[in-house]
């Protein structure tokens, strides 16, 4: 895949994915708000940096707010706790079991979910 994703995919693969909602708090959000600091906007959060080049469905969520405000600025601004919430992943981590489609990621409700290859989320047990 290129270096970025095209707006298009950014529409169907995590918008939708996403149930047009903040992954995290579930939020409802507006297509047309994105990178807006209103009630509604959202921006696309990589779970491992942008610079790792990952750019495969598993390692990108929609969330609310921007880099600096809602649930995106929180994790930007909180990397061990997103870490620990499957988040973010660390840039350095290039083991196998660190691939964002293996690294589950926990909702604000407690629930834990795999996002996958084909642009799914999955929830899984919590003590998986
Ligand atoms: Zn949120």
């Amino acid at each position: 895949m290129g270096a970025e994703y095209t707006p298009k995919q950014v529409r169907y693969l995590f918008f939708d994915r996403e149930g047009q909602c903040c992954f995290y708090c579930g939020r409802s959000l507006s297509w047309s708000l994105r990178g807006s600091m209103l009630a509604g906007g959202w921006s696309l959060h990589h779970r491992k940096g942008r610079r790792a080049g990952d750019t495969s469905y598993p390692n990108a969520l929609i969330l609310c707010g921007t880099g600096t405000t809602g649930c995106h600025g929180w994790v930007t601004e909180h990397p061990e706790e997103a870490f620990e919430l499957g988040l973010a992943i660390r840039r350095l981590a290039t083991t196998e079991e660190y691939e964002p489609a293996r690294v589950r990621v926990r909702r604000e409700d407690k629930t834990w979910w795999l996002l996958t290859e084909r642009g799914q989320a999955r929830e899984v047990e919590a003590s998986w």
